[in-house]
């Protein structure tokens, strides 16, 4: 890979390799934009089969997360981290010394929990440095409010796609019943939604049903259902060349990360079926803004206040997307870049 060619390309400030020998630590921090705020962005620990394949990943998901704050209207900017390691290698020591690579770059990164890393780990971390979130339980954990930001984009979407302005009456089928997804079912439920679910445990499917009078239905069943709204919670890459042709829903919208296998291919594929994609980093914001709002001194109020935008982003992205005749994938990228833009001139002026 050219890196300097790919960073210049993709937009990132600066990227960090980190390396030590007492401890053994290669890792890589980058920056996408700090043009709103200091980068925020968790870390991730995995035996990446390549350093480029660690590479890609950090700056995919440091720009993702760029765009994922321009959205929720948070102050910060798009940061992420890789520890190339094999979880099992994790040592007090490891995580002491990549907490004074996050010190050495002075506030400019924010990091957190991401795939293997534990709450007990980013303790670790904090010893060496303040620049770490997610510690605190003052919110609670961030699953409730990312299901009450679910709730209020399929709101949005069912306003703009079916003119409806409440839920009563409608079906919408559940993939995946962990703890967004079986949040997000309580709030369906309680908005008089007919709820289809699924989960490959079986005992999340049944307890689901039993408190919400759900129908379950076997996990490669849910794409085909006659439903208003399909709601991804459980993995990535499920739209895909063999899911979309399948579904009969006029709406997707879930929680799940990287649900588009192939961001540019599948979100023209949901546009071409008339199928409403609600950008998945957008709608699934509100862990992020969790975040923020532990950062800055957990506030309920002012959380739920922010968690109201991804209702009126979400249906900015629609009509911007409707009247450019692109897809809501493309239209939150022009929306993020636009805000970023606008915040980076009044920033010169000053
Ligand atoms: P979770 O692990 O608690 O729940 C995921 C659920 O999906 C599990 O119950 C699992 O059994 C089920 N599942 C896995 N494979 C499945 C399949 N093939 N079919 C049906 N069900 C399947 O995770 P979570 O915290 O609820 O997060 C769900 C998704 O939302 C993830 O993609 C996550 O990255 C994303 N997300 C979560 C948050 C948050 O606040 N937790 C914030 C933003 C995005």
């Amino acid at each position: 890979m050219k890196i300097f060619e790919t960073i210049e390309e993709m937009g990132h400030e600066q990227v960090l390799f980190c390396h030590g020998q007492n401890p053994n630590i290669k890792a890589i921090i980058a920056i996408h934009d700090t043009g709103l705020g200091p980068a925020m962005g968790a870390t991730r620990m995995l035996p990446y089969v390549n350093e480029a394949a660690a590479l890609k990943d950090v700056l995919r998901l440091s720009r993702g997360m760029t765009y994922k704050a321009a959205c929720a209207n948070i102050p910060v900017g798009g940061g992420k981290a890789v520890i190339i390691a094999n979880p099992e290698e994790k040592s007090d020591e490891l995580f002491e010394a990549y907490g004074r690579f996050i010190e050495s770059l002075n506030g400019r990164f924010i990091t957190g929990q991401d795939v293997n890393i534990t709450p007990q780990d980013v303790c670790t971390i904090r010893r060496q440095t303040s620049h770490v979130v997610g510690t605190s339980e003052k919110s609670g954990g961030p699953a409730p409010i990312t299901a009450k930001g679910v709730l209020l984009g399929i709101k949005a979407a069912v306003n703009f796609r079916l003119q409806n302005q409440g839920l009563d009456g409608l079906k919408v089928a559940v993939q995946g019943l962990g703890n967004v997804g079986g949040n997000l079912c309580k709030y369906l439920h309680e908005h008089g939604v007919d709820l289809y679910v699924t989960d490959v445990s079986s005992e999340k499917a049944e307890l689901v049903a039993s408190l919400y009078g759900a129908k379950v239905v076997a996990p490669d069943e849910i794409y085909g259902l006659d439903v208003d709204v399909f709601a991804p919670c459980a993995l990535g890459g499920i739209l895909n060349s063999d899911t979309i042709p399948l579904i009969k829903a006029p709406i997707v919208a879930g929680a799940a990360n990287n649900q588009l296998e192939s961001e540019q291919l599948h979100s023209q594929a949901l546009k071409s079926k008339g199928i409403l994609y609600c950008p998945d980093y957008v709608i699934n914001g509100g862990g992020l803004i969790n975040v923020y709002n532990e950062m800055i001194g957990y506030d309920e109020t002012k959380a739920f206040q922010q968690l109201n935008n991804i209702y009126d982003t979400l249906l900015e992205i629609f009509a911007i997307a409707q009247s450019a005749e692109i897809t809501t994938y493309e239209a939150s990228r022009h929306l993020a870049q636009e805000r970023i833009n606008k915040a980076k001139s009044l920033k010169t002026k000053e």
